[in-house]
């Protein structure tokens, strides 16, 4: 293979995949370099995707991608400890305006993306995990190093490595994760038969519901949760600020617990079987704490931006639209023959501050009443709990769980609750 590409994508999640897409359809040479054996692998979570953030990389997505259902409804909760209170309507609309979202397994859904890429020509090398970056003496990133001792050059490296951000943070282009700008989200895949999955949320064919929970799961404990249906199984799950999950004495799986018990979940789910379990740590800061985006030679987006507010479930939307801007960006320098200096990948900003989703990131001010009780966890340790990407519900899983609350506590008080942790 060739040691010299136009552009070099770290990642292959969803921001990795529209950069590299992006720049390949427009004729560069792209080479992404992702870390896991193949495609989705570890992404075993349902989501939700919306529609108009993908139609602009594959227009006729609707056709070819592995789409669950098609959501036609969405219930917003505000939950108490015991009860709940429906909301209104959301914007998108009930039954008589179809919302154009829809639910997914990232598993399949990553596998079909990425055979999009190869059809592209994107040369996607996997089990290949970036170990740094390649600088010039006056700091111009080159290329990349992975960890095998290959080294890899390119006029534009993206770094779209998720919210852990390793390789960025090791070269010092960004600081490390704060306990305000990262929450954990606990989710579970259950099978429900088809039928009977269909007669207990009221919808057929293809139409799915969306339901959407907020408010307190136990008393001064904020949680945002959700129930998604997918065509035979349900994608259940439940977040809340990491510091908050600490101070609870709570696993993650007891939090998830905690969510399905809740009367109003409970009867969804009856019967229903577990298939999976994850928990993972997702960025939640916002616009607020938003890092360097770009620098001489590389730019960085998707959760690498720590842009995520899951409180509107938009991780995705705002990887894949990052994810395109910043190879667009490569392509019209590259067009004009320009270097990718700094100033010339401002370019890449003036782009996303048009987009509407940095307008919505604007709105997204989350964390002021959480950075006034002063979190007791330690942001290095934070970063690297997002390492720990937890799965099954056996006694396993459970040491897991406890390892990545380890990870995620840096002081001895805490160390200790999380020790004393069944
Ligand atoms: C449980 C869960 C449910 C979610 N639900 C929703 C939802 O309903 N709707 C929604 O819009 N969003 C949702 N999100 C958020 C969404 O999944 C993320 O925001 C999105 O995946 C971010 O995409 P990304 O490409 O930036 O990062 P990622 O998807 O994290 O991809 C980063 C990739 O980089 C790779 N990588 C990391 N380091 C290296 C390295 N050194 N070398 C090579 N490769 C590397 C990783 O292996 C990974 O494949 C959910 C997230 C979780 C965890």
């Amino acid at each position: 293979m060739a040691d010299h590409f136009e552009a070099i994508v770290v990642g292959a999640g969803p921001a990795g995949n529209a950069a590299a897409l992006t720049m390949a359809r427009a004729g560069l040479d792209v080479l992404q370099l992702e870390r896991a054996e193949f495609p989705g692998a570890g992404s075993t979570e349902g989501s939700l995707l919306w529609a108009p953030a993908l139609e602009k990389l594959i227009f006729d997505f609707r056709i070819q991608a592995p789409l669950e259902r098609r959501i036609v409804e969405q219930r917003v909760w505000r939950l108490q400890p015991q009860a709940r209170i429906s909301g209104p309507e959301p914007a998108y609309g009930g039954r008589a305006a179809l919302p154009d979202r829809y639910t997914i397994l990232r598993g399949p859904f990553e596998t079909w993306f990425s055979s999009t890429l190869k059809t592209a020509g994107v040369r996607s090398v996997f089990a290949a995990p970036v170990a740094g970056l390649i600088r010039e003496d006056d700091g111009r990133v080159i290329g990349v190093q992975t960890g095998d001792g290959g080294e890899f050059f390119a006029d534009a490296v993206v770094l779209a490595e998720g919210v852990e951000s390793l390789v960025t943070r090791h070269a010092g282009l960004r600081d490390d994760l704060q306990p305000l700008g990262v929450a954990i989200r606990v989710t579970e895949l259950r099978r429900l038969p088809r039928l009977e999955l269909e007669r207990r949320f009221g919808v057929e064919g293809d139409d799915g519901i969306a339901i959407e929970a907020c408010g307190e799961l136990l008393p001064g404990m904020s949680c945002s949760g959700f129930v998604y249906t997918n065509r035979e199984s349900l994608s259940v799950g439940v977040g809340c600020v990491v510091e908050d999950i600490v101070a609870s004495n709570l696993t993650p799986s007891e939090l998830l617990d905690r969510f399905k018990q809740h009367p109003s979940v409970k009867s969804l789910l009856a019967d229903s079987e577990a298939l999976d379990f994850s928990a993972r740590l997702l960025p939640e800061g916002g616009y607020r704490v938003r890092p360097r985006l770009f620098g001489d030679g590389w730019l960085t987006c998707g959760d690498a931006m720590q842009p995520g507010s899951p409180a509107h479930r938009t991780g995705a939307t705002l990887a894949l639209t990052s994810g395109r801007l910043a190879g667009e960006t490569v392509v019209e320098l590259m067009r004009h023959g320009r270097p990718m200096t700094a100033r010339h990948l401002s370019l890449y900003r003036d782009k996303l501050e048009r987009s509407a989703m940095l307008k919505m990131l604007q709105r997204h001010q989350p964390g002021a009443e959480q950075e006034q009780r002063n979190p007791a966890a330690d942001p290095g340790r934070l970063a690297q709990a997002s390492r720990g990407f937890v799965r099954a519900g056996d006694e396993n899983g459970r040491n897991l769980q406890r390892l990545l609350l380890r990870r995620l506590v840096g002081g001895s008080r805490l160390r200790k609750a999380v020790d004393g942790l069944a």
